[in-house]
Order: structure tokens, then sequence, then C-alpha cells
């Protein structure tokens, strides 16, 4: 059975917006919030790295509700505040995130989910599959084995549609300086996977590509990892869900990975 990582946990926080900053090029929005309760200041929030928090923003006109859930992705190990990212599309709940005014109180709960690293046993190395927006709990998971220096080891392919719509890559590659045990494989597939010199959709023009260019499939694992890491590793797969559908395909009849060491977060709503 592959692992849930659901559940519900009412206890709301009231975070101040810090920071809110756009990623040129893509329709991604990072929002930096306090880490302490604006009210009662000994409510510090704790998480481990990769779970997730329900943000209420009481959206009364939203058919689909006031709240949705964001991974916090950001690292326990960050003190001063807590990091989101999502895109910003034209639904009522995203266009008032997107406008929130530096200083509002968000409610946010305690955060939840077992989409977090191996608790008791470092030696196994865990493969991170993302797909776009599916990076934020493998920012959270990476920059905290790196500041703790955990000895785990991690490879992520990290899936993206064109070059601008990879996310945190000044965090990963200070973390590939600091940790030997980190790997990371970039690949674009998407609308501008033909072009030879990439025009990026900001209108920039990029060196030209230099990682991989397919979707995350066989080819591309064999050619990264050994028959160990294969064999061995726990498998974590975050992306919406089309995404999850072809690496669940991928890992379970192509590879015959044992549901076991599949770990599987859904960001419902892509
Ligand atoms: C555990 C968990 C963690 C998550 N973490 C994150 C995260 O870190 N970052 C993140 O961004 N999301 C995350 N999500 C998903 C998030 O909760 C939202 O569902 C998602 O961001 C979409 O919200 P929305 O308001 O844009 O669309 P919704 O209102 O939720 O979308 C409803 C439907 O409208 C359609 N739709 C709306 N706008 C468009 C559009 N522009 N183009 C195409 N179809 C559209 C889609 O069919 C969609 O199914 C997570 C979800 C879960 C369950």
């Amino acid at each position: 059975m592959i692992i849930s990582t659901t559940a519900i946990r009412p206890l709301k926080f009231q975070l101040k917006l810090q920071d809110s900053t756009s990623h040129p090029g893509t329709d991604i929005m990072s929002f930096r919030f306090t880490r302490s309760d604006d009210q009662q200041r000994n409510q510090y929030l704790n998480y481990k790295a990769g779970q997730y928090a329900v943000v209420d923003l009481g959206t009364k006109e939203d058919p689909e509700g006031p709240m949705r859930s964001f991974t916090v992705a950001s690292s326990p190990t960050e003190e001063e505040c807590i990091l989101i990212s999502t895109r910003i599309r034209d639904t009522p709940f995203k266009k008032k995130l997107a406008n929130l005014d530096l200083g509002t109180l968000v409610k946010i709960t305690a955060p939840l989910g077992n989409f977090v690293l191996p608790e008791d046993d470092n030696s196994k190395p865990v493969i991170f599959l993302s797909g776009g927006i599916g990076v934020t709990p493998f920012r959270s998971m990476i920059k905290y084995a790196t500041d703790k220096q955990l000895p785990t080891r991690i490879i992520m392919f990290n899936s993206n549609r064109n070059e601008n719509n990879i996310l945190y890559k000044k965090e990963f590659d200070e973390c590939i300086n600091g940790n030997r045990n980190l790997k990371i494989i970039y690949t674009i597939a998407g609308e501008e996977q033909d072009r030879t010199s990439s025009h990026s959709s900001s209108g920039t023009v990029h060196d030209e590509w230099k990682g991989e260019r397919s979707f995350i499939d066989k080819a591309m694992l064999i050619k990264y990892l050994t028959e160990d890491e294969l064999n061995n590793s726990i498998f974590y797969v975050c992306g919406p869900p089309g995404m999850l559908k072809g690496m669940q395909k991928l890992l379970q009849d192509d590879l015959h990975i044992p549901e076991g060491r599949i770990k599987i977060e859904e960001f419902t709503g892509y």
C-alpha cells in the first residue's frame, strides 16, 4: 500500500506576512511568514521538513472554499520565517493571496503529514522525483539535511516545463556546495524542450541548456542511479496528479519498485 500523508489538524496560528516575491517569467510567487504566532508569542511553528499546512484566507467567493494546503518549503533549521511557494492562477483564493499587504495576519494550521525524511534510518539513499511546483517539500528536506549534515544520500530529479520554472536553483546550488551527499539532475520537458537556443517566456535568452531534456523516465533513472541506489532507495514523488500517475507507472510497472519504498505527495488542484 502506498503511504498516505493526509490527516486533519484544526489548530490555527496567526502568522504575519513578511515578504512576497514573484519569480520572473513564471506564474509562481513565494511568501514568507513569521514563524511565531502574532498573538501568542509562545506558539512557535514547529514542523518536520517536508510537512504541509492549511492556509485559511477566509475567501467567501471561492468555489473551492477559503482554504488551500501548502507545503512549508522552508526548513525547520531556518528559524526566522516559514516559506510557501505557489502558482498564482485565476482563482479567488490565489488572487487574494497574491495581493495580501505585508503585515497581514494569515490563519494557518500546525503542519502535518508524513512526507518526511526517514526518521530512524539514515543508511538508505532517498531519491526525489519532483515535477514543477512539487519541488517545495524537497527544498525543505534538502536544506534540512544540509544544515544538519545528515549522512543521508539524496538524489533529486527535478523536472520543469522550462528553465525559468526551476524554483530555488540558487538555494540548491548552495546546498550542493555544502553537502557532498547531494546530487541534483535537472530536466526541462515542456513547451520549450525542442528549441535549440532557448528564449525564455520572459524574453531572456539563456545559454544553451546543459541539463536533461525529457520527462523523467526509466532511461534517465538508470543513467544516474547505481544498481544499489535503484534496489535500496526510498523514492519520494511530488507534483501534480498527471505527473504522479506517470511516476507511479515508471516506478512500479517499469522498474518493479515495491510500494513500500515509494512515498507520494499529490498536489491536488493542478
Ligand atoms: C499536501 C498538499 C501540499 C500542497 N502543497 C502545495 C504547494 O507547496 N504549492 C502549491 O502551489 N500547491 C500545493 N498544493 C496544492 C494546493 O493546495 C492547491 O490545490 C493548488 O495550489 C491549486 O489551487 P488554486 O486555487 O490555484 O486552484 P483550485 O481552485 O484549487 O483549482 C480548482 C480547479 O480549477 C482548475 N483551474 C483553476 N485555475 C486554473 C488554471 N489557471 N489553469 C487550469 N486549470 C485551472 C483546475 O482544474 C483545478 O482542478 C498542495 C496540496 C496538498 C494536498
